[in-house]
């Protein structure tokens, strides 16, 4: 899976995705990341300033993010997947809307299997010019029920939940969790932890060793 992804702010994502299992990932060449900066799409003027956003038709306190270097970052993309590949490739655009169609687990598994390239446009401001959207065919897709700052945590998000589920992304021992957890309360040492003179056990079905025990109490949990 090749997840390209379209932001003004490519350095947000470097601590993120070079660390732990997505770091792995990447290193072991099971996901790729490519970064593409609109502003690099934009004719610099005369003196240099070269502006991705506009004001919003209609009034509004935002600035709009401008449609035509999208276009031309997307068809740079595009152009390079056709140039660079002879395998056909399954291409998914995605844009990040606040009050769009939840994310989920399901939604990613199903990408991980149907596409080999995801595009993520990173919206900033009051978002993106809404063409862009019907000129490409985004997919367009909320993280949850709140306004973050711009569209790059949401992308974060996104190549996580989907590269755990590409074979191979998840060690052997972590993909076994993922399948075998039905509780969402967990315990480790000590078996009595004391804070603040008052002791904190951990619940006696989990110490008896009987796995069908736990099992139901993980359920009922
Ligand atoms: N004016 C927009 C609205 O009310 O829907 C909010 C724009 S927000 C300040 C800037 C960008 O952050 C959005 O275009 C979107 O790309 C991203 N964003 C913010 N919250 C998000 C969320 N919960 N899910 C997905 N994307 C989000």
């Amino acid at each position: 899976m090749t997840y390209h992804i379209v932001t003004i702010f490519p350095d947000m994502f470097s601590s993120y995705i070079n660390e732990s299992i997505i770091g792995r990932a990447i290193k072991n060449k099971l996901i790729f990341v490519r970064f593409y900066n609109p502003r690099d799409f934009i004719k610099a003027p005369k003196n240099n300033y070269r502006p991705v956003d506009d004001k919003s038709y209609g009034g509004g306190p935002g600035m709009v993010m401008r449609a035509e270097p999208l276009l031309k970052t997307v068809d740079f993309i595009f152009k390079k997947l056709k140039a660079k590949s002879s395998k056909s490739k399954a291409v998914l655009v995605i844009n990040f809307i606040p009050s769009a169609e939840k994310f989920t687990t399901a939604f990613a598994k199903k990408v991980s299997k149907k596409y080999t390239d995801i595009i993520l446009i990173c919206g900033r401001y009051e978002g993106i010019d809404a063409r862009v959207d019907k000129i490409l065919k985004t997919k367009k897709l909320s993280i949850g029920d709140y306004v973050l700052t711009g569209g790059e945590i949401p992308a974060m998000i996104l190549v996580d939940c989907v590269s755990r589920q590409i074979p191979g992304v998840l060690g052997k021992y972590e993909s076994l969790e993922e399948e075998r957890i039905s509780s969402s309360e967990f315990y480790t040492r000590p078996e009595k932890l004391v804070y603040k003179g008052k002791g904190y056990k951990v619940p006696k079905v989990l110490l008896l060793g009987n796995h069908k025990l736990i099992e139901n109490w993980k359920q009922k949990k």
